[in-house]
């Protein structure tokens, strides 16, 4: 059975599943993924997500680290739905479901054999409501599997996604490599919204990356939406050669933003080290950020008692070569 610990002078608790091949600590505020530790390939373990060492840090928190972001990850354009208007947080427009958003709330938490689910009922966003949502995360083998099923009393809209930071080894991503079932990603104005055009990527993906060639086609960085292939049966695969640690990523969502952390430097501490650029790389499967303003891509409306559910397996493995 999972570990739930209760942190001293706070109303975190943090949660561990473990098995042979790894321990995932969760804490309640945000339903966030806090810790993966994996072997590399000498037997190493250690932690491959950005992690606070502060626990106070994690209470504060404004880059959503290993959170659940929502109830619509992304920046929303002058934070306009239908009638309503949310939270301008980013400028005039609204991002990752506003101050009050799921990264920012208490969730409960049941333990089960293998894993935990989350649930918040969402009436303080400012999105139309309430929301019900549950995060269930399981451990499976060396196989992480997180599914997020949500419902609304009222029409809404739901976009969530899990804003995990990974860095599999070495001082930065510049020594990972990228491989992604995705041939096109979404062009963006100044402020990181969606103009709408869809791009064609100038290398394939398909293809193991070295992430330092892939930034050459992104000198500001990545900060994108890359739309995924739907008939793929492997969405993602990050590596990196020296601790040999490979995760492997299937999602039924139909995009994935990757950001690459470039320019993000700040004075908390992560991992033992103040944040830097380039520390780790941010792995969020979604719809399409701002999708609201393209009904050509899809839809994240949800009829008041409708339901929808998304999945996502995070897969750890180790390569000798
Ligand atoms: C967004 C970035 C933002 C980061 C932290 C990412 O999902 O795409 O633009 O800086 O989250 O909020």
């Amino acid at each position: 059975m999972p570990k739930a610990v209760p942190i001293p002078d706070t109303k975190l608790v943090e949660i561990t599943l473990e098995n042979e091949f790894l321990q995932v600590s969760l804490l309640n505020f945000g339903a966030r993924l806090y810790r993966i530790i994996m072997p590399d390939k000498d037997g190493k373990q250690e932690n491959i997500l950005l992690s606070y060492d502060d626990y106070a840090d994690v209470l504060t928190d404004q880059a959503f680290f290993g959170a659940i972001v929502g109830p619509v990850a992304g920046r929303i354009r002058g934070g306009r739905w239908a009638d309503q208007q949310l939270e301008q947080n980013d400028g005039q427009n609204h991002i990752h479901g506003g101050s009050h958003g799921w990264a920012s709330q208490y969730w409960s938490y049941d333990l089960f054999e293998k894993g935990v689910v989350f649930t918040l009922v969402d009436t303080i966003s400012g999105y139309p409501g309430p929301i019900t949502v549950t995060v269930r995360y399981e451990l499976q083998g060396a196989e992480l599997l997180m599914e997020t099923a949500y419902t609304s009393d009222a029409q809404t809209i739901v976009n969530p996604t899990s804003h995990a930071y990974f860095n599999l080894g070495g001082a930065t991503i510049l020594t990972h490599e990228l491989q992604l079932s995705s041939t096109a990603y979404l062009e963006t104005d100044q402020a990181n919204l969606p103009t709408g055009k869809v791009l064609a990527l100038g290398c394939d993906l398909h293809q193991k990356t070295p992430l330092k060639d892939l930034l050459e086609h992104f000198p500001d960085g990545i900060d994108d939406t890359f739309l995924l292939e739907k008939a793929c049966d492997v969405s993602l695969i990050l590596s990196e050669a020296t601790s040999g640690r490979k995760l492997t990523i299937v999602t039924d969502c139909p995009s994935v933003v990757l950001f690459s952390t470039t320019n993000f430097d700040a004075p908390f501490m992560i991992n033992h080290q103040p944040m830097h650029a380039h520390f780790g790389l941010a792995i969020e499967p979604q719809f399409q950020p701002d999708i609201v303003h393209f009904p050509e891509w899809g839809t994240i409306e949800l009829a008041a008692g409708q339901s929808r559910t998304t999945r996502t397996s995070y897969q750890f493995s180790l390569s000798k070569e």
